[in-house]
């Protein structure tokens, strides 16, 4: 591990202050020590920001708002979100282990880097950790890719699970930095790769996450998160399906629909939920409107089965949810 300088803050404006041009914020600290560790991340300054009054989770008219600094155990425990939201519960407690979730901080979750393992091994060429070095994953091993949202510079997947549904639900992230507050849709805080895989965000240097909102709504308590992975626990995503129906009677009113494993950002699936809207909740209605879910997609040499599997895992995230009622 380099050298670094460690701060404790005690408040934001205390973090905010301390921050410089290569500072990076701790809170649980399960993916950032392990990138310092490797040197893939290798920041000269850390500020600790565990004591920042940014924890709480509340639900009302307004919907639900939850502080960067909560545990993602403590989020996928909590009634509101079980109750109201729980896809968001459930990619909470399909992600890492018991311990990591512990630890784990909700914007610490949103911020975390690739699992791509090119990333990670600095021996080899990847344009995200080293910009204009290559990217060793396109002619390499890349099962776990992406295939929607590529390009010629990167194709590393978005690793979040609860990015997943937060995107389907329309959710916002709350910023602060020097230059003051800001919200941003949750969307388009992630950005495509294109030229610039190393910026993977609209996060401006020093700036914080200080919490997640999501709006209430008719469709997210009639919801779930189906993932796809290669052993049942402890596994990164190879799709994933975030899926809410509202439903009158058999009728499909209004859908929320976003997939992960796929994009290299959470991938919201408006031609699905637009093919759903008014339809009988039928096998053959959610086989019709996955049928295009992966167009657009550019497959790599190891990863041509995600497009059939993505439309496999939204079929059987639409079919579980349809049969809860
Ligand atoms: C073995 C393993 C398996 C995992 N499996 C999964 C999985 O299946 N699904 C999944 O979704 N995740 C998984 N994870 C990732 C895990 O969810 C993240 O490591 C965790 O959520 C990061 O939160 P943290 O608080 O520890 O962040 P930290 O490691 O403290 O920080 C991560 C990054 O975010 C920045 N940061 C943190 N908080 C803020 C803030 N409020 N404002 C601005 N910047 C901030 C830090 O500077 C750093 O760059 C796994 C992790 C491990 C180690
Ligand atoms: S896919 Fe992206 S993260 Fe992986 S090696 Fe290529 S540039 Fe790096």
């Amino acid at each position: 591990m380099k050298p670094y300088t460690y701060a404790r803050a005690r408040s934001i404006r205390e973090a905010l202050t301390a921050a410089g041009a290569d500072t990076a914020f701790l809170a649980g600290g399960t993916t950032l020590v392990d990138l310092m560790k490797l040197e893939v991340m290798a920041p000269e300054q850390v500020v600790d920001i565990n004591r920042l009054p940014l924890r709480g989770i509340r639900y009302g008219i307004g919907g639900l708002h939850i502080g960067a600094l909560e545990r993602m155990s403590d989020v996928a425990a909590h009634e509101s979100v079980r109750r109201h939201y729980p896809m968001i519960a459930e990619a909470l407690e399909l992600g890492a282990s018991a311990q990591l979730r512990n630890m784990a901080s909700i914007g610490g979750n949103l911020l975390q880097r690739t699992r791509c393992g090119y990333f990670r091994d600095v021996a080899t060429a990847c344009n995200k950790r080293e910009p204009g070095s290559g990217c060793a994953a396109l002619t390499g091993i890349n099962r776990a890719h992406a295939i929607l949202g590529t390009s010629d510079a990167c194709a590393a997947t978005h690793p979040s699970d609860l990015a997943v549904p937060l995107v389907a639900l329309g959710a916002e992230v709350q910023l602060t930095g020097t230059r003051g507050r800001r919200t941003v849709p949750l969307d388009a805080f992630y950005t495509l790769p294109g030229s610039t895989p190393h910026i993977e965000n609209v996060l401006r240097p020093g700036e914080l996450i200080t919490g997640v909102s999501v709006p209430r709504s008719a469709w997210a308590a009639h919801s779930t998160y189906v993932k796809v992975r290669d052993r049942q626990s402890y596994e990164f995503a190879l799709t994933s399906a975030a899926v809410a129906l509202e439903l009158r009677g058999d009728t499909i009113k209004e859908a929320r629909i976003a997939a992960g494993g796929v994009g290299t950002k959470p991938w919201r699936l408006t031609a699905v939920e637009r093919a759903l809207k008014g339809r009988p909740a039928t096998a053959d209605t959610f086989e019709a409107a996955v049928a295009g879910a992966a167009d657009g997609a550019r497959t790599l040499a190891h990863n041509a089965f995600k497009p059939a599997l993505l439309r496999r895992t939204l079929v059987r995230a639409l079919t579980d949810l349809r049969e809860r009622r």
